[in-house]
C-alpha cells in the first residue's frame, strides 16, 4: 500500500515573511489530514523560518537542491548535513531546471542522491524526458537513461527509501498537463524499470509522483490512475488554497 504524497516546490519564490505566512496558512487548512503525506520545498534561504512553523504539524519539509560533499572547500554549496541542521526530511534532486540551468549530468545526480540518503534524507528524485525527446518517440529511452544513471551507486536498502518523481518537461510550468492516460503509462514503465533493476517489491513499494502543471482541476483524474502515488507542484503550491486542495483531493489513494 503505497500512501500518497504531495510536495509543493516553492521554485525561487518567497521571503521569508511571505513564506511564513504562506506555511501557517497549509498548516492550518491541511491540519486534521491522515491519508496524505505532505512537504513544502522552499528556497534555503527560508528553511529554518518555515520548520519554525510546521515542525509541530503533519507537514515536512524539503529542501530544493545540495551538494554530494556535507562540508569542504565547496563555496556556495549547501550539504545533506546542513538541511537536515534546519529540519528537512526530503531534498528535491535533479529536478529539469537545474539539468537545463545548471548542467547537472546524470552522474552529479547519482552522488547526490546517494550522499542524501547517506545522511538520512530522502531524496525526490526527478526524471522526464523534453518535448524533442517525446516527438522523437525517445521519451523511455531517456527516462531509463536518466532512472539508471540516478541509481547507477544505489544499493536495494538504500533505493527503498527514495521517492521518484515523474515530470515531462514540457508539461512544467507549461499548463499542458500530461493526460492521465500519458502520465500512467511512463509510471507504468519506471515500475517495470525497478523491478528490473531490483525487485518486484520495490517497484510495488516505490511511490512515484507525478509532476508538470498540476492543478485543483487535474490532480483527481491524475490520481485516479493506478501507478500515480502523489504529485510535484510547482505553480500551483504557491497559493496556499490551490495547494491545500490539491492535498485534499489526493487523500486515500
Ligand atoms: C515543478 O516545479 O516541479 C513543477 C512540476 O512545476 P509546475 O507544477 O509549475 O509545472
Amino acid at each position: 500500500m503505497r500512501k500518497s504524497f504531495i510536495a509543493g516546490n516553492w521554485k525561487l519564490n518567497k521571503q521569508v515573511s511571505e513564506a511564513v505566512e504562506t506555511s501557517k496558512t497549509i498548516k492550518e487548512g491541511t491540519k486534521n489530514l491522515s491519508g496524505v503525506d505532505i512537504c513544502i520545498c522552499p528556497t534555503f534561504t527560508v528553511l529554518k523560518s518555515v520548520y519554525e512553523i510546521t515542525k509541530d504539524s503533519n507537514i515536512s519539509l524539503g529542501a530544493q537542491n545540495l551538494w554530494y560533499e556535507n562540508q569542504g572547500a565547496y563555496t556556495g554549496e549547501i550539504g545533506a548535513s546542513s538541511l537536515l541542521d534546519v529540519g528537512c526530511k526530503y531534498v528535491i534532486i535533479g529536478h529539469s531546471e537545474r539539468r537545463k540551468y545548471l548542467n547537472e549530468s546524470d552522474e552529479i545526480i547519482a552522488h547526490k542522491t546517494l550522499s542524501a540518503l547517506e545522511a538520512g534524507l530522502i531524496p525526490i528524485v526527478c526524471i522526464g524526458e523534453t518535448l524533442e525527446d517525446r516527438e522523437s518517440d525517445k521519451a523511455q529511452k531517456v527516462i531509463e537513461t536518466q532512472f539508471s544513471g540516478a541509481c547507477k551507486n544505489l544499493p536495494a536498502d538504500k533505493f527503498s527509501k527514495i521517492i521518484i518523481a515523474y515530470e515531462p518537461v514540457w508539461a512544467i510550468g507549461t499548463g499542458k498537463t500530461a493526460t492521465p492516460e500519458i502520465a500512467e503509462g511512463m509510471h507504468k514503465f519506471i515500475r517495470q524499470l525497478i523491478e528490473n533493476k531490483y525487485t518486484k517489491e520495490l517497484a510495488e513499494n516505490c511511490r512515484i509522483l507525478y509532476g508538470g502543471s498540476v492543478t485543483p482541476a487535474n490532480i483527481e483524474s491524475l490520481m485516479k490512475e493506478k501507478d500515480i502515488d502523489g504529485a510535484l507542484v510547482g505553480g500551483a503550491s504557491l497559493a496556499p488554497e490551490s495547494f491545500i486542495e490539491i492535498v485534499k483531493k489526493s487523500q486515500n489513494k
